[in-house]
């Protein structure tokens, strides 16, 4: 199987709840690698245009509103299958579907407060890792 590199958030919630570390150790503990890191706090813009596949949703106005409720902290990683792995390890949308084991089901709150974001596919997944990141901020 292929060395993806995928791109994840640490959502508002979580970041509010102190639970930075917690995620950071279920990604690193499932094999996956931090390639770059940061903590941000997004303006509207940026958080529309990260959800812009979203726009036409009802939920998408409370969304963005969240996004940018407070800071939030962003990174690429990368691993074999990291794309589906890191998918897998966060678990369903709403965490009350999530599987034990589970980012979202050990953390999640409800279907908007979902404590993490991983990329969809290898497309989202360039397009996400470039969204944050400028080369020279990943390292090897
Ligand atoms: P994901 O790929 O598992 O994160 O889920 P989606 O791409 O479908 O949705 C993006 C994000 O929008 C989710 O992670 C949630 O934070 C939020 N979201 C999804 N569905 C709903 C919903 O029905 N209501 C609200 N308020 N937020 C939602
Ligand atoms: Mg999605």
């Amino acid at each position: 199987m292929a060395i993806e590199k995928t791109f994840s958030i640490i959502k508002p919630d979580a970041v509010e709840r102190g639970l930075i570390a917690e995620i950071l150790k279920m990604i690193t503990d499932s094999g996956l690698k931090i390639k770059g890191m940061k903590m941000i706090h997004m303006d509207r813009a940026k958080a529309e245009g990260f959800y812009a596949v979203h726009k036409e949703r009802p939920f998408f106005g409370e969304l963005v509103d969240y996004m940018i409720s407070g800071p939030v902290v962003v990174s690429c990683l990368e691993g074999e299958n990291a794309i589906e792995n890191y998918r897998k390890l966060m678990g369903a949308t709403n965490p009350a579907n999530a599987e034990e084991g589970t980012i979202r089901a050990a953390y999640g709150i409800d279907i908007q407060n979902n404590s993490c974001h991983g990329s969809d596919g290898p497309d989202t997944a360039k397009t996400e890792v470039a969204y944050f990141f400028n080369d020279d901020e990943l390292v090897g």
